[in-house]
């Protein structure tokens, strides 16, 4: 059974417990994601009740245009500053050194903080600017690196790179990324690159790990439901977990945020996590981000 190095010395009955990454730098092991939720009221409430229930991790991007929403209810919410780990993301369309440095302050801005936690690169090869993919991500990482040096972000990382994007990458940077954030739940494991990313000091945040809500349409996920007394969300997130992956489930429901936290009073036995693990492909693989039109 895979099981990440980063595991080591995580205390997962504990809900403040902490990954280290390969710079030092602790983040939350789950994350809030805010992926489609809608700017103004739904962003708003939803990270402050996500605050209120104990998250201490939020994952928005530029792309996602809630950035402002997200900063405000961050400064609501009376949780200082930092013990909230946030995370954002440099989108498609910037392909140069200045676009990425200006883009990362516009997002700082809308975020009205003074640093981020994690910037990262959102995808590797966007449609375009598919000609020169690897040109690019090394600008835009260079970039990135800069502001990691000024001491503007805490940690820089990259999402949805596959083996030979990350090799490509890891030719010119000066500063290995900190995460890869990926499609991961029990459909799609994508072994290669989690493995490549060990190797390397990688840590690998799953997103949708719940699958975007296709998770639940896995009737056969009750068993294990009841043999827990948990619900299906809970052992699915249990399960990246005992994997040593970093869910960032989204929700926009209150009791849904307050649940999907509710991780760490419980374990699942290793064939359980076998039995999960025996789903790859259950309700589809991720998109090849190299054919992605966006
Ligand atoms: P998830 O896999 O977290 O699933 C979210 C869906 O499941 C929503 O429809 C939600 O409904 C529902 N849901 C959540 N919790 C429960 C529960 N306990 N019981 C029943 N239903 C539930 O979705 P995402 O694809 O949004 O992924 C999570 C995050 O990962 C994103 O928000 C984003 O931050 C990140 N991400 C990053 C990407 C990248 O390219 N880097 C790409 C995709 C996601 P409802 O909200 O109505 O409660």
């Amino acid at each position: 059974m895979f099981k990440s190095k980063f595991l080591e010395g995580v205390d997962l009955s504990k809900s403040n417990a902490v990954y280290t990454l390969n710079n030092g730098v602790k983040i939350p092991v789950v994350g809030f994601g805010t992926w489609q939720v809608k700017d103004g009221e739904e962003a708003y409430h939803s990270v402050l009740h996500a605050l209120k229930v104990g998250y201490r991790h939020i994952d928005t991007a530029e792309a996602y245009r809630n950035e402002e929403s997200v900063g405000r209810a961050i400064k609501d919410s009376g949780v200082p500053r930092e013990e909230v780990f946030i995370t954002t993301k440099l989108w498609n369309k910037h392909a140069t050194y200045e676009d990425a440095k200006k883009a990362f302050e516009e997002s700082l801005k809308k975020l009205g903080l003074d640093y981020v936690d994690l910037y990262i690169i959102h995808w590797p090869n966007p449609y375009m600017h598919r000609p020169n993919w690897e040109v690019r991500n090394k600008e835009v990482y260079h970039a990135m690196e800069d502001l990691y040096f000024e001491g503007k972000v805490r940690a820089i990382g990259v999402s949805n790179f596959r083996v030979h994007h990350l090799e490509a990458l890891l030719k010119t940077a000066k500063v290995v990324p900190t995460v890869n954030q990926i499609f991961v739940n029990p459909s799609d494991q994508q072994e290669e690159v989690v493995s490549f990313g060990e190797k390397h000091g990688i840590l690998t945040e799953a997103y949708s790990p719940l699958g975007t809500g296709k998770i639940f349409e896995l009737t056969e996920l009750n068993v294990l439901a009841s043999k827990y007394q948990k619900s299906i969300g809970q052992i699915v997130l249990r399960w990246s977990l005992e994997h040593g992956y970093l869910p960032l489930p989204k929700s926009v429901t209150p009791s849904r945020i307050k649940e999907n936290l509710e991780l760490f009073d419980f374990k699942l036995d290793e064939d359980d996590i076998l039995k999960l693990d025996e789903l790859h492909g259950a309700f589809g693989l991720t998109s090849d981000p190299d054919q992605v039109d966006w």
